[in-house]
């Protein structure tokens, strides 16, 4: 897309949002409560931004928290490739790390970054994305939690972007060119 785009209903309202937030950090909690390890909780931006802030206050853990930006290119092979914009500062061997996503699309960008994570020896790696688009799917990417499934559209809000516009509404939105 790079014309005028327009918004129609939401996919998905904030209350939707919110009450599954507060479910998958529910899930979390559980499954980290009994570690005796810190949680890394590391945030790629800019657009899981919003859900990261959101999950994070409902995580009743030890948590630490840092941010990275990668950005992916779709090139001619099958696996594309993914550069690092921002890396993390914080030491997280030795702990468990949840990479928090928006969306899982082609899956390159979070298989490229689950596996830059590994290589910092921590205790484990586990990846929750906001939103899952199966059907962009290039590589199979190993999704631990993941708040919504959506059909094969573009979507804006809550953090995700048309041209760095929208990220600031509170839901989601099927974004679709202007068709003059
Ligand atoms: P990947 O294709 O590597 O799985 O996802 C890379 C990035 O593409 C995502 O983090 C997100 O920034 C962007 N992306 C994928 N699908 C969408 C979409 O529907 N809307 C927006 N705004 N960004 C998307």
């Amino acid at each position: 897309m790079t014309g005028p785009i327009e918004l129609a209903d939401p996919l998905l309202t904030a209350n939707q949002i919110q009450s599954r937030v507060r479910s998958l950090a529910d899930d979390i909690n559980g499954t980290f409560a009994n570690s005796g390890r810190r949680l890394s909780v590391i945030v790629v931006l800019k657009g899981a931004c919003f859900f990261a802030i959101d999950l994070l206050r409902h995580l009743t853990l030890d948590v630490q928290v840092d941010f990275l930006r990668a950005s992916s290119y779709l090139g001619a092979g099958s696996t594309g490739e993914v550069r690092l914009l921002y890396d993390i500062t914080m030491a997280i061997a030795g702990t468990d790390v949840l990479l928090v996503e928006d969306i899982v699309d082609t899956g390159l960008t979070a298989t490229w970054l689950r596996r830059h994570l590994a290589g910092r020896s921590p205790a484990s790696v586990h990846l929750v994305t906001l939103l899952d688009k199966p059907s962009g799917r290039r590589v199979d990417v190993n999704i631990d939690w993941s708040g919504f499934t959506i059909p094969d559209e573009f979507v804006v809000g809550y953090g995700l972007d048309y041209d760095e516009a929208f990220r600031n509404l509170p839901g989601v939105y099927v974004a679709r060119e202007v068709q003059e």
